[in-house]
């Protein structure tokens, strides 16, 4: 069987993969991306809402061809309806704040952008396993029902928060079940929005997570939240129905049609302490690059990728891709953003520590509504 040669191996076509992928080529490594899904972005698993600065971090051009609906700040709501509201056209910000995206279309874009710095892309193709060898990493890679052996000197997992290339090298603790959310969303029609995100706190409505009402473009909404499920007997869908039906919110979604159904889990996590292994380095929600305290990973994956493809690439060819000479990667990504998701960790930690709901409610709603402000040390512009 004939043997692919390629520097580094990408799996995952995710934002996190197309962005490593992308920067190790514009580096000048010979780049394979490899995705196991025929349509990328499919099915869609994510609210897409990211900032401008978030796109200015992974080098994304705004592009119309992506974008659903713009957002120009933040509304955080507390259990009973009261607000903090953070219009940033109210502080003189003409432009979107961020984004709504079309995560098919986007993980294309993202896609096509490595693919025109030169890496190649094989879609349909899941990595299967691997074996290290004379100082080379093999990949078995099921392409288009065939199996095929790529051979590189470095494997980077950008295969999600089910990774199984964390798996196999070793690098995937058990994640505990509090830090875990699980979601659900519905795209919906006749909700009004103001071009705002919406974030909805407090025990009742979302335990552990928190509700959102996000513009979608072309007159429609998402309307979704996120649970932790050891903090509640009920599951996504039974506090989304009551959130719609109950809450402050009713009103709102009175003549609301779901057109669509969305789900998935989303880790609330510390970010993982070994992200790297001989030949392998993870990146994304492989590597529980998440935002801890409002769950978003496009910022993080966009920026983790490109922060592991220039740090590929500055090894150049030559790279061995030993766990030495990863190591650089994985303090170069905490120093840049890993401390930051630590702490915003420990934050949501100290948030849900507290016993006293009223307060604990009080806590979040606070702490999302200070996260939010413009003079935030988490930037948005
Ligand atoms: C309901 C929901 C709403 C969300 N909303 C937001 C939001 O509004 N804003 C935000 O910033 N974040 C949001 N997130 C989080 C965000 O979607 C993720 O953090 C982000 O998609 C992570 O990107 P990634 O590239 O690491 O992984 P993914 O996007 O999961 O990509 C992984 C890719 O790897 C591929 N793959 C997996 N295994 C293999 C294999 N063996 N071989 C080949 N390919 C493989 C998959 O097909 C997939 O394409 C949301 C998540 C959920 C569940």
């Amino acid at each position: 069987m004939s043997v692919y040669e390629v520097d580094v191996l990408v799996v995952g076509s995710g934002p996190a993969g197309a962005t490593t992928a992308r920067y190790a080529a514009e580096g000048g490594l010979r780049v394979l991306l490899v995705d196991k899904k025929s349509e990328l972005g499919t099915p869609v698993e994510c609210s897409g809402a990211l900032s401008e600065h978030a796109l200015e971090d992974g080098g994304v051009p705004v592009d119309e061809e992506y974008i659903l609906a713009p957002a120009y700040g933040f509304i955080t709501y507390g259990v009973g309806g009261e607000q903090i509201r953070h219009d940033y056209r109210t502080y003189g910000r003409e432009k979107p704040l961020g984004y709504v995206v079309d995560r098919k279309r986007f993980d294309r874009y993202l896609s096509s952008l490595a693919s025109h710095a030169g890496a190649e892309v094989w879609l349909r193709s899941r990595m299967r396993g691997y074996i290290i060898e004379g100082g080379y990493i093999y990949a078995r890679v099921q392409r288009l029902g065939s199996e095929q052996t790529v051979r590189a000197r470095v494997v980077v997992g950008a295969d999600g928060l089910m990774s199984h290339v964390a798996l196999w090298a070793g690098l995937s603790p058990a994640i505990r079940l509090q830090d875990m959310a699980s979601c659900l969303q519905y795209i919906v029609n006749n909700v009004e929005t103001e071009g705002l995100l919406e974030i909805i706190v407090g025990q009742a409505h979302a335990p552990g997570g928190y509700a959102w009402v996000f513009p979608k473009g072309g007159g429609y909404a998402e309307v979704g939240l996120g649970v932790i499920r050891t903090m509640t007997e009920q599951d996504a869908r039974c506090h989304l129905e009551r959130f719609m039906r109950q809450s402050f919110m009713r009103d709102r979604f009175a003549h609301a049609n779901i057109l669509e159904v969305q789900g998935g889990g989303v880790p609330l996590a510390a970010p993982l302490k070994r992200m790297i292994a001989d030949h392998v380095l993870l990146v994304g929600d492989a590597g529980r690059h998440v935002n801890p305290l409002t769950g978003g990973g496009l910022h993080t994956s966009l920026r983790g990728g490109r922060i592991a493809g220039e740090y590929l690439a500055a090894l150049g060819p030559d790279l061995i891709g030993n766990v030495g000479q990863l190591q650089g990667y994985q303090e170069r990504w905490f120093e840049r953003m890993g401390n930051d998701l630590t702490a915003l960790y420990q934050q949501r930690v100290a948030i849900f520590k507290e016993r006293d709901i009223e307060r604990q409610d009080a806590l979040l709603f606070e702490t999302l509504g200070q996260y939010f402000n413009p003079h935030s040390k988490y930037r948005k512009v």
